[in-house]
């Protein structure tokens, strides 16, 4: 199965979708896809001497480590964070990494969140995973033969998010953990503008996410729909 998440930020798929991307590398043959929209050059709040270049290389540095630990593959599309747009150029580059990918389940940000970055994404995505099989839109691969499954993940501190779909992730929350430690600048960072840092995050969330499904620790979801829908759930 090929997976594709989307996020704005250097670690969003790693707050919300991580323990699922585990789950899946738990049961078998995937390749997973991260792909981060923003250069993510505003995110150093706690060391705003940070020059936004350096501060870029670090979190990208960071990202991957993340996406190596999954055994997946990180692309940066270097939009400015903070100032994201959606422009034909941004879909394009998305539709290209889901073809290229060959893409058959997508995760992204949720339509409304606490970020316009966040909402920015989502909707490229939501454009892009419609646009993949289109044959009159032209990119370096081949489109898709069918739209991919798509589903939005929870939003930043699971304000406003009403999930249809849960993943039982207590087996993996310390892999998750560990994932989330990878982002040496975000635990800082998050802690200088939220009061939490990454991990303290994830575990408020996820043990409440757990609580409504009956686990221990839980991430969630909803899908997209049509023809992003499918019948069934692929989710592990
Ligand atoms: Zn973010």
């Amino acid at each position: 199965m090929n997976i594709v998440v989307v996020g704005a930020h250097q670690d969003d798929m790693e707050v919300n979708c991580s323990g699922t991307l585990l789950k899946y590398r738990q049961k078998g043959d995937v390749n997973i896809t991260i792909v981060v929209i923003s250069n993510g050059d505003k995110g150093f709040q706690h060391k705003p001497s940070v020059p936004y270049e350096e501060a870029t290389r670090i979190r990208n540095a960071e990202a991957t480590r993340v996406a190596d630990a999954l055994g997946g593959r990180y692309i940066c599309l270097g939009q400015p964070d903070e100032y994201m747009q959606d422009t034909p150029e941004a879909r394009n580059q998305v539709v290209d990494i889901l073809r290229e990918a060959k893409a058959d389940v997508v995760f992204t940000l949720p339509p409304q969140d606490y970020n316009a970055d966040h909402m920015v994404a989502s909707e490229i995505t939501f454009q892009a995973v419609m646009l993949a099989p289109v044959t009159t839109i032209f990119t370096d691969h081949e489109p898709l033969k069918m739209t991919p499954v798509m589903y939005y993940m929870d939003s930043a501190v699971a304000t406003g998010f009403e999930p249809s779909h849960y993943v039982d992730i207590t087996d993996v929350w310390e892999q998750k953990c560990d994932l989330l430690r990878m982002h040496v600048s975000q635990m800082d960072n998050a802690k200088f503008f939220g009061d939490l840092d990454l991990v303290e995050l994830s575990q408020i969330v996820g043990a409440y996410r757990g609580m409504q499904s009956r686990v221990k620790y839980a991430e969630c979801f909803r899908p997209a729909p049509w023809p992003r829908a499918r019948a069934g759930n692929v989710l592990p």
